[in-house]
């Protein structure tokens, strides 16, 4: 037996509840993980309260991405003992996911723990962080350098926001963050932010094309203001769209692309193939400051995880929760 968040369909909606769990009801799959952290993103809050359709079947255990050892392995690349990481492949979402003590699945899926991190600290990257990787590897692959001019984060303070302007500042970017908690000014200065900009300025409807502000721009938004950063980019600029934290509409004009030669790059993190996966791990290992990413972390147990699901999704969290899940 081992403990698991459940979420289950229930009349009006779902819950969430600590199980002790049987062995044998684990999913398919050539690896047996034993986990022990996992992480709250975006999607895990909307996976825990049901306010998004993204579980896909019931009962399932949420946690889109874990890190653990391996316990048991019939796949040629992982023995038991090995260190690994899982993000995204739609664990925590149509296979059990991470907040559990013990998951299975396909071992394609897992990468091995960079020997940089701890699997509590590749738990406070998380899907978010890995995220933010390959939003800047995309920028980098555009064309974009820092004498190119400023990068704009939006959504500053959430997950992907936060490593990216820890990522940027440690590249020599010169960091613009968009944020709608001016109050935690000094958290983000502190991350490598050079500028903060009030998520007010870009939130609303606004101009087709705009003063041109950036060079690049990583974008957990969406919505207007993902039209406004497109606004504002600069000739030849770059912009990358994640999220959808404001709404999943793109209210915005052709005006960038055809006047500006703007870019805009769609990132995904759940489908991204493996190599690329390896890319960004490698990259994080090369270029997130640790020291940056401990002051961006909170910790709970497996317990505290129905609460974080909530205050992420009302844009309570700051930078990234890390779920010991033997807590
Ligand atoms: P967080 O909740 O940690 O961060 C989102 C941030 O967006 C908040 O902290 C807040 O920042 C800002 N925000 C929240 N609500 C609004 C609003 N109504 N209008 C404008 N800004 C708002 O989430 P994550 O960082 O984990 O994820 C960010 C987004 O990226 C989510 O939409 C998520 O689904 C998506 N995502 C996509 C992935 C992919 O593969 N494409 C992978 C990972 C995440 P502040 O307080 O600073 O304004």
């Amino acid at each position: 037996m081992f403990r698991a968040l459940v979420v289950d369909k229930v009349d009006d909606g779902v819950v969430a509840d600590l199980r002790d769990v049987d062995e044998r009801e684990l999913p398919e799959g050539d690896v047996t993980v034993d986990v022990a952290y996992s992480t709250v993103n975006y999607k895990d809050g909307l996976a825990v309260t049901g306010r998004g359709p993204v579980v896909r079947r019931y009962p399932m255990v949420p946690g889109i991405d874990f890190a653990g050892t391996v316990a048991e392995s019939r796949h040629p690349d992982f023995s038991p003992g090995d260190a690994v990481v899982l993000n995204g492949w739609g664990v925590g979402e149509s296979h059990w996911g991470g907040y559990a003590a013990k998951a299975k699945l396909p071992g394609d899926w897992l990468v091995p723990l960079p020997p940089a991190f701890t699997p509590a600290q590749a738990m406070a990257i998380g899907t978010a962080g890995y995220t933010a990787m390959l939003a800047i590897l995309a920028l980098e692959h555009h064309g974009i350098s820092p004498d190119r001019g400023e990068v704009v984060v939006t959504g500053a303070n959430g997950g992907v926001g936060s490593i990216a302007v820890a990522v940027l500042g440690k590249l020599g970017y010169r960091v613009l963050a968009s944020t709608g908690r001016p109050e935690e000014a000094d958290y983000l200065r502190r991350l490598g932010t050079a500028e903060i900009i009030d998520r007010k300025e870009l939130s609303s409807p606004g101009k087709p094309l705009g003063r041109e502000r950036w060079a690049g721009a990583v974008d957990a938004v969406g919505s207007h203001t993902l039209a406004n950063v497109l606004a504002a980019t600069r000739y030849g600029g770059v912009v990358t769209a994640c999220g959808l934290a404001q709404g999943m509409d793109l209210p915005a004009s052709v005006a960038p692309f055809i006047l500006r030669a703007v870019t805009l790059v769609g990132i995904d993190s759940v489908m991204a193939p493996k190599e690329l996966r390896l890319k960004a791990w490698s990259r994080l290992a090369a270029d997130l400051p640790v020291d940056k990413l401990q002051t961006m972390t909170t910790e709970v147990g497996l317990g505290g995880v129905p609460q974080v699901a909530q205050d992420i999704l009302a844009g309570r969290v700051r930078g990234r929760v890390v779920v010991d899940v033997k807590r």
